[in-house]
């Protein structure tokens, strides 16, 4: 065969893995970097899951969306449940019968929440414990600044929301960590994992106290003062409160080019985010959609606000209560075993440090777009609701047709470790469903790293779902 003749070949049967910045004009870059700014303004605004449900809320209600069904016009509706999980649905030009184009994603991040008695006193310090939400890596929260979002329910019933950290006349808190010098028995020597103890994760809140000498626990009494001052917050609140520590301060551009976000919570709040502006953009969709967004998927999807609640059932009863449907449960689940679904969140993109734990023919990199995971799992695919050929040839053929760069992804070699999803929850029912979001550096950290390309084509790729 000639040169010529085997490079056509090669151009038209090996797979070509393309970068979002090989692939796109001048006026797309600059689409990206203002999606970007976007992004960045509502990470800084949804830091918890239950500021992520007043920011999609007001962003629903600017868009025509509404809490009540509507007489006249296309169904666009909000749900919201317990403050911390929401689902916003739109008609389509097909009736619901025919199933819906579901995207599901997640609101909770890994953090540390404080405890139900947080505050103590020790060598001359007042303190707050916490007790980690997630999966983390403990050593990652020591010594940064940190922030506190969260409620308290008053003694009175009322209740309090609160932001410390945030602003920059704000104080801040953190973690203190031991000194190289004498780290040797109690750190360096042990295993990662024996070395940083969840009990030893507390907060420094205070270093002033009030009274004399003789006063008993005044450092604490001190914090306890400032905060009924500042809140009439008494000790007793802090069992009925949930308070979150986050790291504090703003997504950033990261690199001399810009061409990275980080920021903490960008699982899930990348998948989030652009759900949710798919949802807004969306026009003349084919099937009825959904965007759900749902909590405590990094606690194993529990509770009643996690994917394995009746929420969905719930937000379809209603949605054909407004179709003039009885919502008989027959009807429920035979629409949903019709439905098609992305479950949104975010993979491991090789890290280029650590390339062993990847195997880097089936690994998602950061730039090569929205990234694709058939399953997740472990070892021989456990737990993983494993998502079927036709679905995924669907997929493809939408992506393609819409401009979409994508790439496939896994979740580490093998053997190596695991993680799931909220896909497997949702697969019970029936529909058709694959894990698909921006891949991510230093994933679980305070600091996550995403490739504003793929956070854009994130954004295209659930567009297009939703409008076919
Ligand atoms: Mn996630
Ligand atoms: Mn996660």
């Amino acid at each position: 065969m000639k040169k010529a003749e085997i490079e056509k070949l090669s151009k038209r049967l090996i797979t070509e893995h393309r970068i979002v910045w090989d692939e796109i004009d001048e006026k797309e870059k600059e689409t990206i970097f203002n999606f970007d700014k976007e992004y960045q303004n509502f990470l800084n605004k949804a830091k918890t899951e239950r500021e992520a449900v007043n920011e999609i809320t007001r962003i629903a209600l600017e868009n025509n969306f509404s809490l009540k069904p509507n007489k006249k016009g296309p169904i666009k509706l909000i749900k919201t449940f317990q403050g911390k999980s929401i689902a916003l649905s739109a008609s389509g030009k097909m009736p619901i019968d025919e199933g819906l184009n579901i995207i599901v994603s997640h609101l909770d991040s890994p953090r540390l929440d404080l405890k139900q008695n947080p505050l103590y006193e020790d060598i001359d310090l007042a303190f707050m414990k916490t007790h980690y939400y997630g999966g983390i890596k403990k050593f990652q929260w020591l010594t940064r600044p940190l922030a506190i979002h969260g409620r308290v329910i008053l003694s009175d019933g009322r209740f309090l929301d609160i932001v410390v950290g945030e602003d920059d006349t704000d104080p801040v808190f953190t973690i203190a960590d031991i000194l190289p010098h004498l780290a040797k028995k109690v750190q360096d020597d042990k295993k990662v994992s024996d070395a940083f103890d969840g009990e030893k994760l507390n907060l420094i809140v205070g270093s002033i106290p009030l009274g004399d000498k003789d006063t008993k626990e005044r450092f604490k009494l001190a914090v306890l003062k400032l905060l009924n001052d500042k809140f009439g917050i008494i000790e007793e609140d802090f069992i009925s409160a949930e308070l979150e520590v986050v790291p504090a301060g703003r997504a950033r551009d990261l690199g001399w080019d810009r061409g990275l976000t980080a920021s903490y919570g960008q699982d899930d709040r990348s998948c989030v985010f652009t759900s949710l502006q798919a949802m807004m953009d969306i026009k003349n969709p084919k099937n009825t959609s959904l965007v759900l967004f749902v909590d405590k998927e990094e606690i194993g999807s529990d509770g009643a606000t996690g994917a394995k609640s009746k929420f969905l059932e719930s937000v379809l009863a209603d949605l054909m209560i407004a179709n003039n449907k009885e919502p008989h449960y027959h009807d429920i689940h035979k629409i949903l075993m019709k439905s098609r679904a992305l479950s949104a969140d975010v993979n491991g993109a090789i890290d280029p440090d650590f390339q062993d734990v990847h195997e880097k023919r089936n690994a998602a990199r950061l730039g090569y777009g929205l990234c694709v995971t058939k399953f997740t799992g472990s070892g021989g695919k456990y737990s993983a609701n494993d998502a079927n050929a036709e679905y995924i040839g669907w997929l493809r053929k939408l992506f393609r047709d819409n401009n979409v760069i994508w790439q496939t992804g896994e979740l580490g070699k093998i053997d190596e470790g695991g993680g799931g999803t909220v896909a497997k929850f949702l697969a019970v029912y029936g529909m058709e469903i694959i894990d698909c979001g921006p891949a991510v550096l230093s994933m679980h950290s305070p600091f996550e790293i995403a490739h504003k390309g793929d956070i854009y084509m994130t954004y295209k790729g659930y567009k297009a779902f939703l409008e076919s």
